[in-house]
């Protein structure tokens, strides 16, 4: 399978405050399939480490109240072509993350908080049909790849 991976789930420090979100089931994939990373914000051309941004009424901003949008959109979107030039069966994103959540995202108040919804990437790629699975079921579930996992 072509699986598009967070760049971060393999080690990658592009996290904005400079780490990884490492992670041996993600890294695992590489073994048997042809994984394909990508890091939607650096891709926009945003710099390693940058201030925490959250989606705060469907608009990216930073923790500091500067609109973050437009890199947002223009990484996402070229992670998108990436995608589809390449075909891509399914992508295993970071949780939580406004460019890579699956299932939710923080809330735009900066306090923790968590609310259901997607990230800027992951809604690019469910909208153009490709199959997006949050890390945590690769996580609680390795062989989730080959069974479906979250539609659409
Ligand atoms: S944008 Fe995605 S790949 Fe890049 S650091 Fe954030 S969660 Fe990881």
């Amino acid at each position: 399978m072509k699986i598009m991976v967070s760049a971060c789930l393999l080690g990658h420090r592009c996290k904005y405050n400079g780490g990884d979100n490492y992670c041996e089931e993600a890294r695992a994939l590489t073994d048997s399939h042809n994984v394909i990373p990508v890091c939607p914000e650096t891709a926009g051309g945003l710099p390693t480490p940058r201030p925490p941004c959250e989606i705060v009424d469907g608009k990216v901003m930073d923790r500091d109240g500067v609109s973050r949008d437009r890199e947002f959109r223009a990484g996402a979107e070229q992670c998108l072509e990436l995608a589809k030039e390449k075909d891509i069966d399914l992508a295993v994103l970071q949780s939580r993350s406004p460019s890579c959540g699956v299932k939710c995202v923080y809330d735009g108040t900066f306090s923790g908080r968590l609310v259901e919804g997607s990230g800027i990437f992951a809604s690019m790629l469910r909208k153009c049909g490709f199959r997006v699975m949050d890390v945590e079921e690769l996580k609680n579930d390795p062989g989730c790849v080959g069974k479906g996992g979250t539609p659409g």
